[in-house]
């Protein structure tokens, strides 16, 4: 299996590992505990800047999901397909937007999902660009 790389780094780890599930990594306030995704330098809620990185999910809930009849993001292909978006509430509390993996009629409101890494490109180096995306927990 080819070397895996994130599509960017600072958002999502890319464990060596490819049966263990990635996490997201945000922040933590020290000072009041809230969760924020992606990272802060400054507690949005507090404003305090006593804050420490933390990995997030990989596990949350589905709070809303809709299907997009467009090609996606980099794509250039013209067979259109189209694909899921979603909003997911990590347990840590942070919403995070994320393309979902799966078809019309695959999501409800409320369904558990899961974090997932999906190969999108390969880089000059023969790696595996991946994506972080969220789809129905097993
Ligand atoms: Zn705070």
């Amino acid at each position: 299996m080819a070397e895996r790389v994130p599509y960017e780094e600072g958002y999502f780890t890319v464990p060596a590992d490819p049966a263990e599930a990635p996490r997201l990594l945000g922040t933590r306030c020290r000072a009041c505990s809230e969760h924020f995704y992606p990272r802060r330098a400054t507690c949005a809620r507090c404003l305090s800047d006593d804050v420490e990185p933390v990995a997030l999910g990989p596990r949350g809930t589905l709070y809303t999901h809709t299907f997009l009849h467009a090609v996606g993001f980099g794509e250039h292909k013209s067979k259109l397909q189209g694909y899921a978006a979603g909003q997911i509430d990590l347990a840590e509390g942070p919403r995070v937007q994320a393309v979902l993996v799966g078809k019309p009629g695959d999501f409800r409101i409320g369904m558990p999902m899961e974090l997932v890494l999906e190969t999108v490109a390969q880089d000059k180096e023969g790696r595996d660009v991946v994506m972080y995306r969220f789809r129905p927990a097993a």
